[in-house]
């Protein structure tokens, strides 16, 4: 078994549908995780409507282990990706969203 040893964490700032402000990604060895709430927001009606609209796609698809999790004062969903999968193709696919860089 190998062992990755590399800890260091790609970032990118993404464009994601219509969503008015940048939103985070996080590409790690095994996982990309995406921010949907806004940083201090993540209690206002649109943060949660993006939140849910994300956990409606995820419910039609229970085969996909996803993680919700908090970072930074906002919400990120974590889905796993082999390491030869393109991360911003795994959130498109998954997520069903369209994500412009
Ligand atoms: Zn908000």
């Amino acid at each position: 078994m190998t062992k990755n040893t590399t800890t260091i964490n790609q970032s990118k700032t993404v464009q994601v549908n219509h969503w008015r402000y940048p939103r985070r990604v996080e590409v790690l060895p095994d996982q990309v995780a995406l921010q949907v709430t806004v940083p201090s927001c993540s209690h206002c009606p649109t943060c949660q409507r993006r939140v849910r609209e994300l956990t409606e796609v995820l419910e039609r698809k229970p085969n996909v282990v996803h993680q919700w999790k908090w970072a930074d004062g906002a919400q990120w969903i974590h889905l796993p990706r082999a390491k030869k999968q393109n991360p911003l193709q795994v959130l498109g696919e998954v997520l069903e969203v369209r994500i412009g860089v």
